[in-house]
């Protein structure tokens, strides 16, 4: 079942389309995700599903309802930045406090036994350890601040997830760790999430299925193997181009 649906999207900035009657159906419960080059529209268009931006035309539906007129915040959509966006005066968890982990549960006056019983589960299951509760975001390591953001994005349970590049900032190994986190994290949840991105590797580790994004609209959305093996047109071919080739370099050192 289509959860997420959005139909001819279009977004301008002056004499700048963005986001060019862009339509896309995304499954409950799946990964879908955007990979397009820099500029070709990806942040715009999950600003607009959030209501970051208002749209020039176009709808979006989530759960089978209209949500154009609703406001940010009632839409039931959260996104994580590629800068994470957490509150650097805050500590990361302390249930009498407003903290990083705990502000909205505290602005929707929850009964602090009530946090707790709600947060430490889900601390757990990220690896948010306990030693890392009280403090600040700047002293923690980006893993572990990816891993606040997206446990502060699942504390208000949200009906759809939208993830901005966000293991841009991470070097290789950690990068290739915490994709490997954020995967288990949605195996575990099912939540419907949008993953953007422009690295190509990403997407095919990460997507349940991946749309490939060009100049404000969408080329193709299919399985990674579909794609590779089907690509509608040459750009979708040689958007995969570099990792057809690393994949030859892999098989060639592998074979005697
Ligand atoms: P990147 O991968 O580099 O983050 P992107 O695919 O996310 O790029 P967007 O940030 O959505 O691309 O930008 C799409 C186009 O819209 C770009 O040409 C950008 O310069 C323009 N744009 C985005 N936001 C604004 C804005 N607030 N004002 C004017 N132009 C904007």
């Amino acid at each position: 079942m289509d959860f997420l649906v959005i139909q001819d999207l279009t977004k301008k900035f002056g004499s700048v389309v963005a986001v060019n009657k862009a339509s896309l159906n995304v499954r409950a419960g799946e990964l879908l995700v955007i990979i397009g080059e820099s500029g070709c529209g990806k942040t715009t268009l999950l600003r607009l599903i959030a209501g970051l931006e208002t749209l020039d035309s176009g709808l979006i539906f989530i759960g089978g309802a209209p949500v154009n007129d609703i406001p940010v915040g009632q839409r039931g959509v959260q996104i994580i930045f590629q800068h994470y966006a957490l509150w650097p005066h805050m500590k990361i968890y302390d249930d009498h406090k407003y903290t990083n982990m705990t502000l909205p549960l505290r602005v929707r006056k929850w009964s602090r036994d009530k946090i707790r019983d709600y947060i430490l589960p889900l601390a757990k299951s990220l690896q948010i350890h306990e030693d890392l509760f009280q403090r600040k975001p700047d002293t923690l390591s980006g893993g572990e601040q990816q891993r606040v953001a997206m446990g502060r994005a699942m504390v208000t349970a949200p009906r759809v997830l939208l993830m901005d590049e966000p293991l841009s900032n991470l070097d290789p190994a950690s990068r290739i760790r915490m994709r490997a986190e954020v995967r288990s994290f949605h195996e575990k949840n099912r939540l419907t999430t949008l993953y953007v991105t422009h690295n190509v590797t990403d997407g095919i580790d990460l997507g349940d299925r991946i749309a490939v994004m060009r100049d404000g609209s969408f080329e193709q959305v299919d399985t990674v193997q579909k794609i590779r093996e089907r690509p509608v047109n040459q750009y979708v071919a040689d958007f995969f181009k570099p990792v057809e080739l690393k994949f030859a370099k892999l098989r060639s050192w592998q074979s005697p």
